[in-house]
């Protein structure tokens, strides 16, 4: 029951079904009242001079004393030809002297009030106004009033109460006639009509609230592919659009989410597998040293010294890269950028690997024309860019190799060239070195111990300047990579 009653649709009926059913009422008690007083008024003005007939009649009886035997059987004619009417002697001040009607009836007032008497004299034959009812201490009743003189000249007033307590009987039967009327069975029909309508109205309303509901609650429930159809151009039409937006946002960071959450898998699987290999390295040459420090020459604990700093620096370079790929990956927003000079920004980074290439006996070389034009970016993404590939040129370069920077002005940007005559890469590497932890499978990159982190980021940050970057090798020639920048 409860829950039927929580439904909207329900509620609505019952509400609407309520107010018929008070409206049906409200009229029915008007249209009885309105009668009522229709016909009240009509007795009223056609009896308006009762009274004054009868005061008339019964002048001669009242003057001295109050004959009321003779006045009863004066008025025994009228009261049988009209036998609602009861008649009464009021003396100036509306106290009732005698009365003339139905003996068994009980008379409750000692007096009725002057007031709608003195208004109905002023008024004449028109008027319609109530009296008090010497029989019923709570109603009024339609009457006919004359003065007359009694003992001594006093003045006093005939007070005919129209309709008495035959009346009351005659109300009744017109609330009856009135309910079994056509009228009454007119608005009965007219209700049910109304009634049943409306109800199939609302069905058809509140239809689009329960489509609403079951979508809203599918989402709530894991179906987040739902959507609302409504588009009409109203309330549940603009309600159906911001839910249809509010679920594609959810669902949006919902995958986003879960995109999340698979990367941090990844990436804590990849640490922990990362991490372990050159830790172990370090904590067995280092428990070597100090278990076998009496056996052991001088030389292999430097070089078993020399073997942990070296993982050591590995792992700090990882931890590194892994940070700032993993901050990478969260910036959502374009980094600040500003317009600056690349042909000074790479040379200063080749000035930065100047040592590390004559370590290597790496020819380094950086060609361009003059006046290259400004570029817009973040200076400092760039030159981590611009190191990253330069490292890593020099680090797969054999000994004697080239490197050389190149720009090539575009017409709204500024090629830059990373070029080696190192190893290559293989046709089976190349769509993998850009993934996080990728190392290419050549001998060479397994010696130069990398994080495979590198191009990942240099990857990332071109991302970010909505620009890409691509390569281009040929195994035992050489690697371009090369990638564009935003002229000023
Ligand atoms: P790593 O730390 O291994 O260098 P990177 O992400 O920088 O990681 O590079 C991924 C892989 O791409 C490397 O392992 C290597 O196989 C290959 N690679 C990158 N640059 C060069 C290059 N200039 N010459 C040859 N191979 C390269």
């Amino acid at each position: 029951m409860r829950k039927l009653f929580s439904s909207f649709y329900v509620r609505l009926s019952v509400l609407f079904l309520i107010l018929l059913l008070f409206m049906g009422a409200i009229y029915i008690t008007i249209s009885v009242r309105s009668s009522i007083a229709f016909v009240e008024e009509a007795d009223q003005k056609m009896n308006a001079n009762l009274a004054g007939s009868v005061a008339l009649e019964i002048a001669p009886f009242v003057q001295d004393s109050i004959l009321t035997s003779n006045i009863q059987s004066l008025l025994h004619y009228l009261m049988v030809i009209n036998p609602h009417i009861e008649i009464y002697l009021l003396d100036s001040s509306g106290s009732i002297l005698a009365y003339f009607a139905d003996q068994a009836k009980k008379v409750r007032r000692g007096s009725v009030s002057l007031q709608p008497i003195v208004e109905f004299i002023r008024s004449g034959p028109t008027a319609s106004v109530k009296g008090d009812d010497p029989r019923d201490l709570n109603r009024q009743k339609p009457f006919s009033v004359s003065p007359i003189r009694l003992k001594n000249n006093m003045p006093g007033y005939v007070y005919v109460i129209l309709g008495g307590e035959q009346y009351d009987l005659a109300s009744d039967a017109i609330k009856e006639q009135f309910l079994s009327s056509t009228i009454a069975r007119g608005l009965v029909i007219a209700l049910v009509f109304t009634g049943l309508l409306g109800l199939v109205f609302f069905f058809l309303m509140t239809k689009r609230l329960r489509t609403v509901t079951d979508v809203v609650t599918g989402f709530k429930n894991g179906n987040f592919d739902k959507r609302l159809t409504d588009d009409a151009q109203d309330d549940f039409g603009r309600l159906s659009l911001a839910f249809n937006q509010m679920a594609d946002t959810i669902a949006l960071n919902i995958e986003e989410l879960k995109h999340s959450d698979n990367l941090r898998r990844e990436l804590v699987a990849n640490v922990s597998h990362d991490l372990r290999t050159p830790l172990a390295s370090i904590q067995g040459y280092l428990e070597t040293i100090v278990m076998k420090r009496d056996s052991i020459s001088t030389d292999e604990i430097q070089r078993y010294t020399n073997i942990s700093l070296q993982n050591a620096r590995y792992l700090n370079q990882l931890v590194d890269e892994l940070f700032e790929l993993s901050k990478l990956n969260a910036i959502h927003k374009k980094p600040a950028k500003e317009p600056f000079s690349i042909s000074e920004l790479i040379q200063d980074v080749i000035l930065k690997f100047r040592s590390q290439a004559e370590a290597k006996k790496v020819e380094l070389t950086c060609r361009h024309e003059q006046g290259i034009p400004l570029v817009t970016a973040n200076i400092g993404m760039i030159e981590r860019v611009l190191s990253n590939l330069l490292d890593n040129a020099i680090r797969y370069a054999p000994e004697n190799a080239r490197v050389s920077l190149e720009l090539i002005p575009g017409d709204d940007f500024v090629r830059v060239k990373v070029s080696d005559s190192g190893p290559g890469i293989t046709d089976e590497d190349v769509p993998h070195i850009f993934l996080p932890y990728y190392r290419g499978n050549r001998s060479s990159s397994r010696q130069n111990q990398g994080t495979g982190l590198g191009l990942a980021i240099t990857k990332r940050i071109l991302e970010l300047h909505d620009s890409n970057i691509h390569v281009a090798s040929e195994l035992d020639k050489g690697t371009t990579f090369y990638f564009d920048l935003a002229r000023a």
